[in-house]
């Protein structure tokens, strides 16, 4: 008996080496797609909009949540691999919210190497004193935050502000200003300040949040919880959230096609008489392949992945 015990045991051990080193394989290669995806889709976004440019410094805001660390780790390997020189500095803005731990990011930041600046200003007791209890802080406290986060890009000497917005925030925004602002109007992957005198930048704009988490756990962010104000999370936009997770479970795909059609927008085919001329608008007599077939249904492209489409065909028949 105790012979049998004694030959299974090393031939039951290297099958499960095998399967363990099989699996860990596979979780390295995953994880080597990922950070490829990763940086490709940010360098696709530097490129596409102009976002660094030579002897750019870049100051990276960190808040210490998911996105914006992954923000500064891919982007630090992108420095690293560029075709030109441009620096950066991370910026976080400690807002003294109770619980903070503030010895987590300078010693994150320090082991990391980068060069970094942390701003201590108590915009949480000014937000306590000015908003009623119960009241939303969010508007005043980013407001406060924006304000002094430019003041703080100028002392540094900073030519550009990176934000760590991703792709998900970018279609939640352009869906609770259609439904609760009545604009069709999104998260811009780049834009002036509304003081004019900053250039800000969101070079996640082409990433999709489930990767930014994936990323967060393979790299063991140290993560501060952002509830630390004690502020509820906007509401409106949780709604959001939900309702476009369902329709990606749903139909899948169909994120990734509504972040298409925000790059691919037609003005002659909506009602803004600011972007297109009707009232001038006259006949040309010359066939235009992009004109409308008024009377018949508007097809569908062929390009668009079929798993998306799903969920349209009904949108088809109604048109
Ligand atoms: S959640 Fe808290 S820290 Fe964030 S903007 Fe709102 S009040 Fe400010």
């Amino acid at each position: 008996m105790s012979a049998v015990w004694i030959e299974d045991e090393p031939v039951v051990a290297a099958r499960n080496f095998a399967a363990e080193r099989d699996t860990a394989l596979r979780a390295a290669h995953e994880v080597a797609k990922l950070e490829k995806r990763l940086c490709r889709q940010v360098g696709q976004a530097i490129m596409d909009f102009n976002m660094i440019e030579a002897g750019d410094k870049v100051m990276v805001c960190v808040s210490g949540g998911k996105d914006s660390y992954g923000m500064l780790d891919i982007l630090l390997k992108m420095q690293q691999r560029a075709p030109i020189d441009f620096e950066l500095i991370a910026v976080n803005l400690d807002q003294k919210q109770p619980g903070f731990p503030e010895h987590v990011l300078p010693e994150y930041l320090s082991k990391l190497g980068v060069p970094f600046h942390i701003e201590n200003q108590d915009t949480y007791s000014i937000v306590k004193e000015k908003i009623a209890p119960g009241k939303t802080m969010c508007s005043l406290c980013s407001r406060l935050r924006r304000g002094i986060l430019y003041r703080v890009a100028d002392e540094l000497g900073a030519t550009k502000v990176a934000l760590g917005h991703h792709r998900d925030d970018m279609i939640q925004t352009f869906f609770l200003n259609m439904f609760f602002a009545g604009k069709l109007k999104g998260m811009p992957p780049k834009l002036t300040s509304d003081d004019g005198h900053h250039m800000v930048i969101r070079p996640l704009a082409y990433v999709a949040e489930k990767d930014l988490i994936a990323w967060a756990a393979h790299q063991q962010f140290p993560i501060i919880p952002c509830t630390l104000c004690g502020s509820q999370e906007n509401l409106q936009r949780k709604q959001v959230a939900a309702m476009l997770r369902e329709w990606e479970k749903k139909y899948p795909g169909r994120t990734e096609t509504m972040f298409t059609a925000m790059q691919n927008v037609a003005p002659s085919h909506l009602m803004d008489s600011n972007l297109h001329d009707f009232k001038g608008l006259k006949t040309t007599g010359v066939a235009d392949d992009n004109g409308d077939m008024a009377f018949d249904p508007q097809p569908l492209p062929p390009t668009l992945p079929a798993r998306s489409l799903q969920g349209l065909q009904t949108l088809q028949v109604v048109v």
